[in-house]
């Protein structure tokens, strides 16, 4: 049992920042003085009103989104957009790229072959999905309606460092990387993200949808999947995610009073250099990951045998470092190194790696 916060390394859903959650916490039963919680609010009441139009003009301040791009909510977490990309979009061509870099991608493609012809670009499990290609290997097809990528694979810790150029939209799952560092959104037709790793608590998607890629749904697209409705709805076609709209917009708060998003950039390159540095010297532990690919959100690795590893994350959570095992499907260690874990919790982390490799040589 903890009496006190400790640091969890989890996935997702993951860490939330300390002042988001003692700010809900006292906002709680009575919000700004309408007597009522967020959670019990009309989503058309004037005070709810206010929380939303505010979480989507923060969004669109600190992602830098242009007035070409619409942002929205959307329930169905990022495996809903899954969906949602290809019965919106894939109707043009009937045909789609989608780049498998891991598990998500994979999925994606999966989900899309629903719905038209799926050629895939590149496809990494070659090496267990431990690198990103170069853009030059990408085999795009001329006429896909979109290019689809995933921008850093939670759980094989691989990160895209470019966004890869088409003839056609792209589009990008960010759900593991969004809010960590500046991105060019006008360079994506579609930008989406299951907010539970970086933005706020499980339960709804972020999207940014370029206007001009409105319209285009396939006629059996649910209306709830339909970009065009949700923009002409403001995301209210049906009772929106309020509550996590609200924390988002706690989150955006947030980000926005840590220096927006070369803040989060810089921290993140602090936390992420910790653990890699550590790990090039270590000779017990080893990265996944290639070097030039590696995910500065979700970082892999592993000792030399399954059984260390099971009990370095065991003492670890011992000590208060919990959620280190890696994903079912490739074993060894993750540390999911999101926005809101403290460069504190990574310092102890390090520490703790650093006793582990001396006693067990
Ligand atoms: C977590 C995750 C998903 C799945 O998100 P859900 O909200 O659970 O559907 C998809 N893509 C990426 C990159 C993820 O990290």
């Amino acid at each position: 049992m903890f009496t006190q916060r400790i640091y969890n390394f989890s996935a997702g859903p993951s860490m939330l920042p300390l002042p988001v959650l003692e700010r809900a916490a006292a906002e709680m039963t009575n919000y700004a003085g309408s007597g009522m919680s967020v959670m019990e609010m009309s989503h058309r009441s004037k005070a709810f009103k206010a929380v939303f139009d505010e979480t989507k003009a923060l969004m669109r301040e600190i992602l830098s989104v242009p007035d070409t791009h619409e942002i929205l909510f959307m329930q169905g977490g990022a495996t809903g957009q899954f969906a949602a990309v290809a019965m919106n979009l894939m109707g043009v061509t009937g045909r789609a790229d989608y780049a498998v870099t891991g598990n998500f991608s994979s999925l994606a493609a999966k989900e899309a072959r629903k719905y038209g012809e799926v050629h895939i670009v590149c496809d990494t499990s070659d090496k267990n999905h431990t690198y990103i290609p170069r853009e030059a290997d990408l085999t795009l097809s001329p006429d896909a309606a979109y290019l689809h990528y995933c921008a850093n694979n939670t759980i094989y810790g691989t990160e895209w460092d470019y966004v890869p150029a088409a003839p056609c939209p792209v589009v990008a799952d960010m759900s593991s990387n969004i809010l960590s560092k500046p991105v060019d959104v006008a360079a994506h037709g579609v930008i989406y993200a299951g907010v539970q790793k970086n933005m706020a608590p499980a339960g709804m998607a972020a999207v940014i949808v370029e206007k001009s890629l409105l319209g285009r749904e396939m006629p059996i697209t649910p209306t709830i999947l339909s970009y065009k409705t949700m923009v002409e709805k403001d995301s209210m076609y049906n009772t929106p995610p309020t509550y996590n709209i609200y924390m988002l917009g706690l989150v955006l708060q947030w980000v926005k009073e840590m220096g927006g998003l070369a803040g989060m950039e810089e921290l993140r390159e602090l936390r992420a250099g910790m653990l890699y540095d550590f790990l090039d010297n270590s000779s017990l532990f080893t990265g996944c990951a290639e070097r030039g690919s590696r995910s500065k959100m979700n970082v892999t690795f592993r000792t030399a045998s399954p059984e260390l590893d099971a009990k370095f994350v065991k003492e670890a959570a011992s000590q208060g470092l919990v959620s280190l095992g890696g994903h079912r499907i490739v074993g060894g260690m993750r540390a999911s190194i999101y926005n809101a874990m403290p460069v504190e919790g990574v310092r102890k982390l390090v520490a703790f790696m650093e006793k582990f490799e001396l006693e067990n040589k």
